[in-house]
This record gives structure tokens, C-alpha cells and sequence, in this order.
């Protein structure tokens, strides 16, 4: 028997969320974003739930590589551009649209030998100030590439820092608008800007939607505003959920302790579940105890540390769970409640994204 562990990936939930996407913007073409292994969710097991996207962003040759062996011929935009001037042998040979952040990237690209000219997406640190060409700079970033028979198309780019949330008292996305719109307004080209958190809260601001939206977390059923929002309030559905089974129950007495470190002292009677899931698999150990977790559809709680294979999870008000119940990490039971990963994510003190993509090779996946 196989430790009974799963990560189940959900087409249906996939692509209504990626539909939504769309929804929010009907007049912008929508990449999903699948770097990172489609965020731990595996790219191939994404492909055919995302294929009504107008395009595929993500970083990584070999994920761009294979789209293409799975059949997509349309756009594939590397986010972050070459990571080498041999890198661009591979974007003409696969058709690729690669994003050009810094001279380099142009320099490579003016001593590449192509037959077939690159559409680029020139990227401008608006603010962020991770990658992009400075406001300032930008228009002679634009004027050489536009020079350069090695290109044909030249569309523009930006990345939000703070559009999931304000920033000093103003909308989070309102200093890197002003300059962004002062440094392009008169340039041609089409026109990229918005994340997850752009496209929900500000798809009423044509300028902010603009030609495409790269819709990453919200695809994968992520809340890029949790907590303010929800995924009932922006219609989002889990395309992941982490599902493992209870191995073992302990009875606990008043003053017993469970796991490593005796961090949880049982003042009560109360009934453990061990669960087959731990921060091998990818469950973050800085949950502690209290949080919420499914077991047979219903709400209990973490108790004590994660250790590397196995959980606790309270059953005292559970008495119809046991031995071989379900609990649900996050996600969908299979009785068809839901724990969002941001709740999960955010009793461990981190992200849904760096959950979704820290699950490991050891859980086996299921496509839905
Ligand atoms: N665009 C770029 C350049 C990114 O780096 C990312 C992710 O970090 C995204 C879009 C997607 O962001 P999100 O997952 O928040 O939608």
C-alpha cells in the first residue's frame, strides 16, 4: 500500500478560475501563469484545463519546451527573458516571447543570428525595483531594441509590487501607474501590467488591464488579498487540495503532550488523529497547533509540531472519525468542503503560493 498521501489537482476548478480571469477582463488576452511547475501543480497536468488562455507565461526553458511537445503553438512568453545569450537558439527555435529587462539582454540580442525576428516584451521597473529598466531609462532601452533587425515587435511590460494590498495610504498600484504612464503614453506597442491582484480589484481601469493579464495565483485558486478577500468573494475554486489519511489515534489525558518539543499539553481528555503528512511532504512546519484542517469534511485543527511525516489533528468532536479518516491539508474533501490554502498558509506564516509550490516529489499526484 502506498503511504496514503495525495495531491489531487482539479481541471474543473482550474480552468473556471482561469475563466474568471477572463471575466474580469473581456477586452484583454489572458496568459496563465505557469511557472514553477504551474506552482507545484505540474504542467502538464494544468495544460488542458488552461488551453483556453490566450498564451502561457512562466521562466524555465524546459517548461517552455514542454508545451510545445504537449501541443500548444500558441504564445509562451518567458517572463524574466534569456538567462544567457545561448538561451535565445532555444526562443527562435520554440517561437518563444521573452521579456527584456536589462542591457545585456540586448546585447545578446543584437549578436544573436536569427532568421526569424523575436516579438520582445521590454519590462520597465516601474517600482518594484527587482528587474526592468528604470522610467528613465526606458525610451533608449526601447530606441535600441527597436533598432535591431533581430526584432520585429516590441510590446511593454511592468510587475505590481502592492496591487494585492494599499500602500502608504493610497491605492497600492498608484506610484508605479503615474510613472509607468508617464514613461510610455506616446510608445507604441502592446501593453502588459496586471497580476492576480491587478485583475481582481482594478479590471474597471482599462490602462491597468490593458492587452494582457498574466493571471498566476488566482488560476491555482489562491486569493492574492487574503485575508481582506476570500475565494467565495472572488469566485475561486481550489485547483489543488492536499489530502492524506489518519494512520493512528492516540487518547490523550489531561497533561499528556503530543509531538516533538511537548509544544501541545492536552488539558482535557481528547482524542489525536496521527496523520500520514509531514513537512517532507511539503506541510509547513511552522503550523503550529490550531490549524485548520478537514477530517472527513469537517473543520478541526492542527495539535503540537509537524515532524517530518506525520501530523496531529484533534477528533474530539469528531467522534465518528478514526483510523483510515480523511483529512483534508487544504483544499476540497471529498465530501466537497473547503479549507482555503491561504487560511492554512497564513496560520504557518507564509503565502498559498509558497505552499502550493513547496509540495514535494514524494506526494503522489492525481488529475481529477
Ligand atoms: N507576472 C510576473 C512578472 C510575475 O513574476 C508573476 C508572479 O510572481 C506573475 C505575473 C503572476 O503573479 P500572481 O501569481 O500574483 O498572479
Amino acid at each position: 500500500m502506498p503511504r496514503p498521501i495525495q495531491a489531487l489537482i482539479h481541471p474543473a476548478h482550474l480552468a473556471h478560475n482561469l475563466a474568471r480571469a477572463r471575466a474580469c477582463t473581456p477586452d484583454a488576452q489572458v496568459w496563465a501563469v505557469v511557472k514553477a511547475n504551474a506552482y507545484g501543480h505540474g504542467v502538464a497536468n494544468v495544460f488542458e484545463a488552461f488551453r483556453a488562455a490566450d498564451g502561457f507565461a512562466l521562466l524555465d526553458l524546459d517548461e517552455a519546451q514542454q508545451l510545445r511537445e504537449l501541443g500548444w503553438r500558441g504564445p509562451i512568453l518567458l517572463l524574466e527573458g534569456c538567462f544567457e545569450a545561448r538561451d535565445l537558439e532555444l526562443c527562435s527555435r520554440l517561437k518563444l516571447w521573452h521579456a527584456v529587462h536589462c542591457e545585456q539582454q540586448i546585447d545578446w540580442l543584437a549578436m544573436h543570428k536569427t532568421h526569424e525576428p523575436h516579438r520582445v516584451f521590454l519590462k520597465m521597473n516601474s517600482g518594484m525595483n527587482r528587474l526592468g529598466f528604470t522610467p528613465q531609462a526606458f525610451r533608449a532601452a526601447w530606441t535600441r531594441l527597436n533598432a535591431l533587425p533581430q526584432v520585429d515587435e516590441i510590446s511593454l511590460m511592468t510587475h505590481f509590487s502592492d496591487a494585492d494590498a494599499r500602500r502608504f495610504g493610497e491605492d497600492g498600484i498608484a506610484h508605479q501607474m503615474a510613472a509607468w504612464t508617464e514613461a510610455t503614453h506616446d510608445l507604441p506597442g502592446e501593453r502588459s501590467l496586471s497580476n492576480s491582484a491587478a485583475t481582481l480589484r482594478y479590471n474597471q481601469r482599462p490602462e491597468v488591464r490593458a492587452d494582457w493579464v498574466r493571471a498566476g495565483i488566482m488560476s491555482y485558486g489562491g486569493v492574492p488579498d487574503y485575508p481582506e478577500h476570500d475565494m467565495a468573494h472572488w469566485d475561486l475554486k481550489p485547483g489543488m487540495s492536499l489530502r492524506a489519511k489518519v494512520i493512528a489515534v492516540q487518547q490523550l489525558q489531561p497533561g499528556d503532550s503530543v509531538g516533538y518539543g511537548s509544544t501541545f499539553v492536552a488539558d482535557r481528555p481528547m482524542r489525536v488523529g496521527t496523520v500520514a503528512c509531514g513537512y517532507a511532504d511539503g506541510y509547513p512546519r511552522h503550523a503550529g497547533s490550531g490549524t485548520p484542517v478537514l477530517v472527513d469534511g469537517q473543520r478541526s485543527q492542527t495539535v503540537g509540531r509537524v515532524s517530518m511525516d506525520m501530523l496531529a489533528v484533534d477528533l474530539s468532536e469528531l467522534p465518528q472519525a478514526g483510523f483510515g479518516s480523511e483529512v483534508t491539508l487544504w483544499g476540497q474533501s471529498s465530501k466537497g468542503a473547503v479549507l482555503s490554502i491561504d487560511e492554512v498558509a497564513r496560520a504557518a506564516g507564509t503565502i498559498g503560493y509558497e505552499l502550493m509550490c513547496a509540495v514535494t516529489r514524494r506526494v503522489p499526484v492525481q488529475v481529477e
